[in-house]
């Protein structure tokens, strides 16, 4: 296993709900700017497959969480995080993320977390599922917790997550307020790092989603790439092949912007505007962009066993277990839970 430099460098963390394999819109909305945050070399970084979080949702029926667990931590190698520079790890193997949301659970309003907005909102829309449940409820104390373990600088998240991340320090705020160590704040409050998340639509032109049945997967090979670029709804006004169309009206168009040359978008503005191209032609040259990034993900997964990423995943349980036991040693030392000789 290859050694990981431990070093002073500010850390960063993030993680993802394991929901099976993942589509281009997770990659390029999350995994895609971790490589990239990785690969500059100046944080030390920590990303994990949030299970725990799973169970939040779906208790009832656990059977896809073990598997989904190992799917999307190969995806994590496959999109290029190394572990010799990162620490991959599974929240449920870190044992301090049981033990951090109790402390944090005891000090946090309830009022904070019924105001969450994706609480609510996710009620509302998964009416199969009974989430009237202490576990639903406190999982943004779950997630506060998976953060603080580490006491990172940075956590990037997109927009949708930054209610979080503000609620992570709300916690931490109050955490500090309490409980002190030496004077110092034990938990420090850590800063969103946006996600910058570009316009990913699916093929029938809404975001790409799993519930849309909408996605190209990254895992999908080139032909089923091919074949879905071919099938996707174009700018309404070019129904005949001599009317002009608009890339900034056409969900090709927006791919485009995100995988194709400078050198290619400007042959899809041109063609496209004059009715130069036929649809047919510029969905091929989005294909070709698309499996440009899509081949070397692929071949990289194709290269892990399941032993090896067990493996990975048992040293970064390691690393992270070392990381995160140093914060609930401050913890538990501020919260005056330290063990104490009994007295006769
Ligand atoms: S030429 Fe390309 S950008 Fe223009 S409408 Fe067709 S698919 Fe969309």
């Amino acid at each position: 296993m290859p050694e990981q430099k431990q070093d002073t460098k500010p850390r960063v963390l993030s993680g993802m709900r394991p929901t099976g394999k993942l589509h281009l819109g997770n990659y390029m909305g999350a995994l895609a700017n971790w490589v990239k945050l990785q690969d500059t070399g100046l944080y030390e970084c920590y990303f994990f497959v949030a299970d725990l979080h799973a169970l939040t949702t779906d208790y009832a029926d656990t059977s896809g969480i073990e598997p989904n667990t190992l799917e999307v931590a190969l995806d994590f190698l496959s999109a290029g995080l190394d572990p010799a520079l990162t620490s991959i790890f599974v929240q449920s193997k870190v044992k301090q993320h049981f033990e951090l949301p109790m402390y944090l659970g005891m000090i946090t309003p309830l009022g904070w977390l019924e105001r969450v907005p994706t609480y609510k909102e996710m009620i509302e829309n998964l009416t199969n599922r009974d989430l009237a449940n202490f576990g639903f409820l406190g999982y943004p104390v779950l997630m506060a917790s998976d953060i603080l373990l580490y006491q990172p600088k940075f956590v990037p998240v997109g927009q949708d997550q930054q209610a979080h991340v503000e609620l992570t320090r709300e916690i931490a705020r109050r955490f500090n307020h309490f409980y002190r160590l030496e004077d110092k704040d034990v938990l420090p409050e850590p800063q969103v790092l946006l996600t910058p998340s570009p316009k990913l639509p699916g093929t029938d032109g809404r975001k790409m989603s799993k519930s849309y049945g909408n996605t190209i997967m990254i895992t999908d090979p080139e032909a089923e790439v091919r074949k879905k670029l071919k099938g996707m709804v174009t700018d309404p006004a070019r129904v005949r092949r001599t009317d002009p169309g608009d890339p900034d009206k056409c969900p090709v168009g927006d791919l485009h912007k995100v995988f194709s040359s400078a050198e290619t978008l400007a042959k899809v503005y041109e063609g496209c505007r004059t009715a130069g191209i036929g649809c047919i032609e510029c969905k091929g040259w989005a294909a070709d962009a698309l499996v440009q990034v899509l081949n070397p993900i692929q071949e990289r997964r194709a290269s892990f066993t399941s032993k090896q990423v067990e493996e990975i995943l048992q040293d970064g349980n390691t690393r992270a277990a070392a990381r995160a036991e140093q914060t609930m040693e401050e913890v538990r030392a501020a919260m005056k839970l330290v063990p104490m000789p009994v007295r006769g």
